[in-house]
């Protein structure tokens, strides 16, 4: 009686469970862009199926009527019992255009998974994806229409080029630092516009190249006669006492919690740790620029004001008659009166005001295509992120928060994510010669 009873409900049970597969293997890629270059791309494919098991699983790719099996598996089971209990399946797939000999155009990548499923007379459910691929393996070419880039170590160029397709990275390389281009708006989409800055660490020799990557990966650089005109920077000794610790320096750690207690390591936490730290968070906001120049003529200095210090001295650290540590200093110092007001140096978007580190309260305004200006230590702010504001626009006043000694401005000029001389931004001629003049080719 038992054994009748299996005999009924088994097959019965079994045919509810075969019957409830309906669903036939999902397959996911991770290709994002669907162009092969001449760089072998891999491609992971994941196979997911939940029932009976997977039973095969195969990957080809065709052109022009010729296929090339790229992979192919089967898995060990029965349609009759419990299938092969395989849920998950990947293949890690390399297309190599030159050794499977396929030529530029199209070509489709179809990848193929069946599972246990009874159904379709016990060849069970299959799913066949087919994924468009386009072939290239020509790279871009870019064609350099600026000429005479004269750059300052520690400052700021523009080169104006067009390529012939589109490419999701180009730019300029200066040495391995790498400044995205944008388009450059006039009437041809094709034509582009890259600011970059050769940085004061960066020798005369470093080699400067625009480069662009298509979609498919191809890589193409152009050299485009860029001269970088050495420039001496000042150098500074700074004496460190204990009063200056104590007073201004390990009350910006208050904050961190692990506080060191010899006043050395409160010091070098600070100038060396801190202030590295918080460069980092000016140059996370790089990418937020805006697609479009909002700025024009020159930049504003902040009106009445001293130069207390200027870009890239390089300060040398004595405490107690040693040297304890070296920085150099990413921006000018301008002192006025006493919490003078603040203006916009130009037009654009303000994308940061808070305080930072030994920076103080700082406000940064985004003038597009990768140009910023920067305000450091400020007693008070007026504008927050996200508020537009015009040249001269008042946006707080200057005071001695963070690590400044006196009340003064610290304004500092980025581009893309490099600190640069501000004295360029606020020479009528240096604009005129080196972004006016190339701008006039856009137009
Ligand atoms: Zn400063």
């Amino acid at each position: 009686m038992l054994i009748m009873v299996l005999l009924v409900v088994t097959p019965l049970a079994l045919l509810g469970f075969w019957s409830m597969e309906r669903k036939a293997p999902v397959i996911t890629h991770d290709l994002s862009e669907p162009a092969i270059g001449k760089t072998p791309r891999q491609i992971t494919i994941e196979i997911a199926e939940r029932g009976q098991g997977l039973k095969s699983a195969g990957a080809l790719i065709s052109q022009e009527g010729r296929e090339v099996p790229l992979d192919a598996v089967q898995f060990e089971g029965s349609v009759l019992m419990f299938g092969s209990g395989i849920e998950t399946h990947q293949m890690a797939l390399t297309i190599d255009p030159a050794q499977i000999g396929l030529t530029d155009g199209e070509a489709i990548l179809r990848i193929v998974a069946s599972d246990y499923y009874w159904r379709n007379w016990w060849n069970g459910n299959q799913t066949v994806v087919d994924i468009p691929l386009t072939i290239d393996s020509k790279p871009p070419s870019i064609a350099v229409l600026s000429r005479l880039h004269y750059v300052n170590q520690g400052g700021c160029g523009l080169v104006i080029y067009r390529l012939n397709e589109s490419c999701p990275r180009h730019g300029v390389l200066v040495g391995d630092r790498f400044f995205p281009g944008h388009p450059a708006g006039g009437g041809d989409p094709a034509v582009m516009l890259a600011f970059f800055a050769v940085g004061y660490d960066q020798r005369p020799d470093t080699a400067v190249r625009a480069q662009a990557v298509d979609r498919a990966g191809n890589e193409a650089l152009a050299g485009f006669g860029c001269r970088i005109r050495p420039k001496r920077f000042r150098k500074d000794v700074l004496n460190i006492s204990d009063r200056f610790i104590e007073q201004k320096v390990r009350p910006l750690l208050e904050t961190s919690g692990d506080t060191p207690t010899e006043p050395l390591d409160v010091f070098l936490a600070v100038n060396r740790d801190m202030r590295k730290s918080n460069s980092e968070t000016f140059s996370a906001l790089a990418d937020q620029t805006s697609s479009a120049i909002a700025w024009e003529g020159t930049f504003m200095r902040l009106p009445k004001a001293a130069n207390r210090a200027q870009f890239a001295d390089h300060r040398v650290y004595k405490y107690r008659g040693s040297v304890v540590d070296r920085q150099v200093h990413l921006g000018a110092d301008l002192a006025s009166l006493q919490q003078a007001p603040v203006p916009a140096a130009n037009h654009g978007q303000v994308v940061f005001a808070d305080n930072v580190g030994i920076y103080g309260n700082t406000v940064v305004i985004d003038h597009g295509l990768g140009i910023f200006s920067l305000y450091s230590h400020l007693s008070s702010i007026t504008v927050q992120a996200g508020d537009k504001v015009s040249k001269g626009d008042n946006i707080g006043r200057t005071g001695t928060t963070g690590l400044a000694v006196g009340d003064h401005l610290h304004f500092g000029m980025m581009v893309h994510n490099t600190l640069v001389n501000p004295i360029e931004w606020w020479d009528a001629h240096w604009i005129k010669d080196n972004i006016a003049k190339k701008l006039e080719l856009v137009r």
